[in-house]
């Protein structure tokens, strides 16, 4: 991976995407349509121009609306865009980096529509959830290198 650039793709491997390292916009969308797309509390995505995404694979699109397209892996199900289907930009979900700390959401969308519960995990009882200790785990997700792309 270069230094200007960030990598990232879907948990089985088949759609990989780079990208430039800089996203013109990074934001979560607490929408009930996104909701149910990531079958989670939010999505949280980074807008790069479409032209600038390089694709390994392609994501399957499920047009959620006449706006909006979604795309996600077409073999393992990983939510990975969404695009104004007539817009120069398209949104790829930041969890699906290769390094979930590479960016940073600077904007909250339909915040009217954020479950009660989201922002009040805080105090809740922690547990640690590691599996991957044990000698019977065996990982099925994509674990290259991002440089081997
Ligand atoms: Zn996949």
């Amino acid at each position: 991976m270069a230094e200007d650039e960030l990598t990232g793709g879907c948990q089985c491997g088949a759609v990989r995407y780079r990208v430039p390292a800089t996203p013109l916009r990074a934001s979560v969308c607490y929408c009930r349509m996104c909701q149910r797309a990531s079958g989670g509390p939010f999505m949280a995505f980074m807008r790069h121009a479409a032209a600038d995404v390089v694709w390994t694979g392609q994501p399957a699109i499920f047009r959620s609306s006449n706006f909006v397209e979604r795309g996600f892996c077409g073999a393992c199900g990983t939510p990975l865009t969404y695009r104004w289907v007539e817009g120069p930009n398209i949104s790829l979900t930041l969890n699906s980096l290769d390094d979930p700390e590479a960016v940073r959401p600077e904007l909250r969308y339909s915040p009217e529509t954020e479950v009660s519960w989201c922002g009040r995990l805080e105090g809740l009882p922690t547990k640690q959830m590691d599996v991957t200790g044990d000698a019977r785990f065996v990982n099925h997700q994509w674990t290259g290198s991002p440089t081997a792309d």
